[in-house]
C-alpha cells in the first residue's frame, strides 16, 4: 500500500492565492504545503497587469459601486506589506510604478468629470497641472486630461518568487488526485510519486483548475465562471513607461485601454494592453485584435510611432465564482464544505482581504489541531520544487 503522510493543511494551486495562503497558514503555525501541477502563477497571476488598485476604474459610470468601496483600502494594505510593515513581508517585490494615471482623449462625460473632482473621491484621485504631466502626455499634441490615482503596479513574477521564498519553497510540482468518500469529504490527495497526503483541511486555490477539482469530489453547490480576455503586447525600444487607463465617451463605464509597461528578458519595453480592448477582443482573431489595438493607440497617441514594433496577443480567462449573468464579482470569495475550502480572489489586489477572511474562519469552521503543528514542515523529497512561470511577454518576444 502507498505511503500516507500527514499535515495540517494542503493548498492546491500555486498562483498568488495559494502562495499567500500558504504563508498565512505558516504564520499561524499550521503545518502546510502547496501542490502545483505546472508552474507557479502560470495561469492568471503571471498574465495579470499587476495593478494594485483602489477601484477607481469601477467608478467610471460617475458614481461609487460596491466593487469600488470594498477595494478602496487595498493600495494602502499592499504599500504596508511592500515596506515590511504589513501582514506579509513583501520588501523583495519589485514595484514597477508607484504612480498610476487615468487619461482622457478630451471626451469624458460631465458626470464623470464632476465625480472625479468631487469631495468624496478627492483623497483617491488628483488632477495634475499640465506642466507636471509625465511622458508621453507632456506632448503638446495631447489635448486630454490626466488624473493621478493612488494605485501602484508590481512585478508579479517577483511577487510569486518572494512568496515562494517566504514559504521556504514548500511548493511542490505534482499532479494531484483528490480521493473523496461518499459524503463528499476528502479522504486524501494522491500525488504523482505514489504518495498519499492526509490533511485536516484541503484548500482549493487553483483558479480555473478549481472547477475540475470540485467535480472530482462531486461538489455541485460551488460553481465557477470564466470571463475571457484577449490581451495585446507591443514591444519596441522606443516605448516610454506608461501606467494608465484611457477613458473616453466611447468607453462608457470601463477603461477603453489599460496600459502597463514591462520588460522582455533582454530589457526591451513592452506595453501590455487590457481593459475594454481585451474584453471585446475575445471575438477577434489575433490579426484583427492587433489591427484594432494599432488603431486605438494611434487615435490616443497620434504623435507616437514606435519603430520596429513587434506585436503579439495573449488569451486568458479570468476564473471567478459564478455570478448572475456572468457579471464581475464585487468581492473575494471563499466557501467551505466539510474539510474542503474553495477560493477565488477575483482580483490580485483583493488577495490580502481574502486571506484574512479565510484565516478568521479556520478554527471556527474546521477541525484543525487545537495546537497548530509548529515549524516541522513536511518535506516531499521525491517531488521537484515548482518554478515560477515566465510572463507572456517573456515567451512572446
Ligand atoms: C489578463 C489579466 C489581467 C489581470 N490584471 C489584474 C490587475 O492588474 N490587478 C488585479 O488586482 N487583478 C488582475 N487580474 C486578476 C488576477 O490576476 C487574478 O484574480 C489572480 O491572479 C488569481 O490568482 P489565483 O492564484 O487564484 O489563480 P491563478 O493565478 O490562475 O493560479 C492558479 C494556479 O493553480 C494551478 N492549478 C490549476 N489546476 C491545478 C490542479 N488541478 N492541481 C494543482 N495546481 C493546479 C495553476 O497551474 C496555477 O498556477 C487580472 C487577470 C487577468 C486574466
Amino acid at each position: 500500500m502507498a505511503d500516507t503522510l500527514k499535515t495540517d493543511i494542503v493548498v492546491i494551486g500555486g498562483g498568488i492565492s495559494g502562495l499567500w495562503l500558504l504563508n498565512a497558514f505558516k504564520q499561524l503555525g499550521f503545518n502546510s504545503l502547496l501542490l502545483e501541477k505546472n508552474t507557479l502563477g502560470g495561469d492568471q497571476t503571471i498574465a495579470s497587469q499587476g495593478m494594485i488598485h483602489g477601484g477607481i476604474k469601477y467608478t467610471l459610470g460617475g458614481f461609487s459601486t460596491p466593487a469600488s468601496i470594498s477595494i478602496a483600502s487595498m493600495p494602502e494594505t499592499w504599500r504596508n506589506c511592500l515596506s515590511g510593515a504589513g501582514t506579509m513581508d513583501l520588501r523583495q517585490v519589485d514595484v514597477l510604478s508607484n504612480d498610476y494615471y487615468l487619461f482622457s482623449d478630451g471626451s469624458i462625460s460631465s458626470k464623470l468629470t464632476a465625480f472625479l473632482g468631487s469631495k468624496s473621491i478627492r483623497s483617491r484621485v488628483s488632477s495634475l497641472p499640465r506642466q507636471e504631466y509625465p511622458k508621453p502626455f507632456s506632448n503638446a499634441q495631447f489635448k486630454g486630461w490626466l488624473y493621478q490615482l493612488q494605485d501602484l503596479v508590481i512585478n508579479t513574477s517577483s511577487l510569486l518568487t518572494t512568496l515562494q521564498n517566504l514559504a521556504e519553497k514548500h511548493t511542490f510540482r505534482t499532479s494531484v488526485r483528490l480521493v473523496c468518500n461518499t459524503h463528499n469529504q476528502v479522504e486524501c490527495v494522491q500525488l504523482e510519486n505514489g504518495l498519499s497526503l492526509k490533511a485536516s483541511l484541503y484548500v482549493l486555490a487553483a483558479g480555473a483548475g478549481n472547477a475540475d477539482l470540485l467535480a472530482a469530489c462531486n461538489i455541485g453547490s460551488i460553481k465557477m465562471q470564466r470571463r475571457p480576455l484577449h490581451q495585446v503586447m507591443l514591444c519596441s525600444e522606443d516605448l516610454p513607461s506608461v501606467f494608465a487607463h484611457a477613458v473616453s465617451l466611447g468607453s462608457a463605464d470601463k477603461p477603453r485601454i489599460t496600459i502597463t509597461t514591462h520588460k522582455t528578458k533582454n530589457g526591451v519595453p513592452v506595453w501590455y494592453l487590457g481593459g475594454d480592448l481585451a474584453e471585446t477582443g475575445v471575438r477577434r482573431s489575433e490579426g484583427e485584435q492587433i489591427d484594432f489595438a494599432q488603431k486605438e493607440l494611434s487615435s490616443l497617441f497620434p504623435w507616437m510611432t514606435p519603430s520596429k514594433a513587434q506585436w503579439a496577443t495573449h488569451r486568458i480567462d479570468r476564473a471567478e465564482p459564478a455570478q448572475a449573468e456572468r457579471n464581475r464579482p464585487d468581492h473575494p470569495y471563499h466557501k467551505s464544505t466539510q474539510n474542503l475550502l474553495v477560493c477565488w480572489p477575483t482580483k490580485l489586489t483583493l488577495v490580502p482581504m481574502m486571506a484574512e477572511s479565510i484565516c478568521a474562519t479556520l478554527t471556527r469552521e474546521h477541525t484543525l489541531p487545537a495546537q497548530p503543528g509548529g515549524k516541522n514542515h513536511l518535506a516531499l523529497p521525491d517531488l521537484p520544487i515548482a518554478e515560477v512561470s515566465p510572463a507572456p511577454w517573456e515567451t512572446a518576444f
